[in-house]
């Protein structure tokens, strides 16, 4: 094993960053290059691999710092290791001004699914995109309000809970924001104005991103998913037709539509109802640990297809808020646990309180 010395500058890591690009930091802090310091801290994966992982005693004796104290910041580096399901699985940029005195470059974080806002600075950090846009919500402070929300409603009901909850709540708003429909609910005119915020007009070929989209229905998704979350509204959405009734008044009022029409075609709320809120949770897809090692860890980049980054790009050039913006939010990855579920049928029962429901055909692979 390589007698690692200590730097003369061992600068902290960020709470929750890449363990690849805390090294990627301490050597352009120090003038060197990143794979001879890997190669320092770090060792191959298997006898034969030109992958590697570091070794927590190497960068301990790099830093100066305790595994202990580097263990607390790198999630990479805890033994046991964390409970990955409640991580994203890609890493992503930190608040650019949470970060802006860590000297060394840019920060990558890996952040688990409850993360959106930086509530210090007003900053939306989540989920990650095509390209890593952070964004300032000091015009929309509903939206920095909606994570304090969204962390009360994980303490009360836990992150498995939470994470079903608040991502079919988005789905479900960006189904409603690209509806072929005359009967648009209220909320649809907030999404569209903070659509034109965070995307102004004529900006969409540079500024555009689902990620932002995301931003613009969250507020209303979290008070939805409060619902969802909520073992009560959950009975009273598989009730009887009379507390359907008042689950309907709820949804009308959140969404300002009143009243609530339920069993429209394509209805998500009414599928959700009858079909979803009777499902466990979703667990992730995609866990963090999936990914293959590279020998390039402080760099990344999404993995998307070709067509998928054209896709994205035709999105940008033909973005409009009012027209079925909604579209490009509800195919956002990370959005796919709970798209694949979203009009999944299940075999009605006899017995089925709502024999009006008629189940759809799984429309989306
Ligand atoms: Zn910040």
């Amino acid at each position: 094993m390589t007698i690692v010395r200590q730097l003369p500058d061992p600068a902290p890591p960020v709470r929750h960053e890449l363990a690849g690009s805390y090294v990627a930091r301490l050597a352009q802090i120090h003038g060197m290059d990143f794979r001879t310091l890997w190669d320092q801290i770090s060792q191959p994966t298997s006898p034969k691999s030109k992958v590697r992982r570091v070794n927590p005693e190497q960068l301990a004796a790099l830093t100066g710092r305790s595994t202990y104290q580097l263990a607390g910041a790198l999630p990479e580096l805890r033994t046991p290791a964390p409970d990955w399901r409640t991580f994203r699985h890609e890493p992503q940029p930190a608040c650019h001004l949470c970060t802006a005195r860590h000297a060394g470059g840019p920060v990558l974080l890996l952040l688990q699914h409850h993360r959106y806002v930086c509530i210090r600075h007003s900053i939306w950090i989540g989920p990650p995109d095509v390209d890593h846009l952070t964004t300032s919500l000091n015009e929309l402070p509903e939206v920095v309000h909606a994570q304090r929300r969204h962390m009360r409603l994980l303490q009360q009901a836990g992150w498995a809970v939470t994470y079903d909850a608040v991502l079919t709540a988005i789905l479900i708003c960006a189904q409603l924001w690209s509806w072929h429909s005359e009967d648009l609910p209220g909320a649809w005119h907030e999404w569209v104005r903070r659509a034109t915020v965070l995307i102004p007009p004529g900006t969409s070929q540079t500024a555009f991103s689902a990620s932002r989209l995301c931003a613009a229905v969250y507020p209303e998704a979290i008070t939805l998913a409060s619902r969802f979350a909520s073992p009560h509204w959950r009975l009273s959405a598989q009730g009887t037709r009379f507390d359907r009734d008042i689950f309907d008044a709820e949804m009308g009022r959140i969404l300002s539509c009143r009243p609530y029409t339920r069993d429209r075609v394509d209805d998500p709320i009414s599928h959700w109802a009858d079909v979803n809120s009777r499902r466990p949770p979703v667990t992730p897809i995609r866990l963090f640990t999936d990914r293959k090692p590279t020998r390039t860890p402080h760099i990344y980049r999404p993995h998307l297809h070709v067509a998928t980054r054209r896709a994205v790009e035709r999105q940008a050039l033909e973005f409009d808020p009012t027209k079925r913006a909604g579209a490009s939010l509800e195919k956002h990855r990370h959005l796919a646990s709970v798209y694949r579920r979203a009009w999944y049928p299940i075999r009605i029962s006899t017995r089925d309180p709502h024999p009006h429901y008629t189940p759809h055909l799984n429309r989306f692979p």
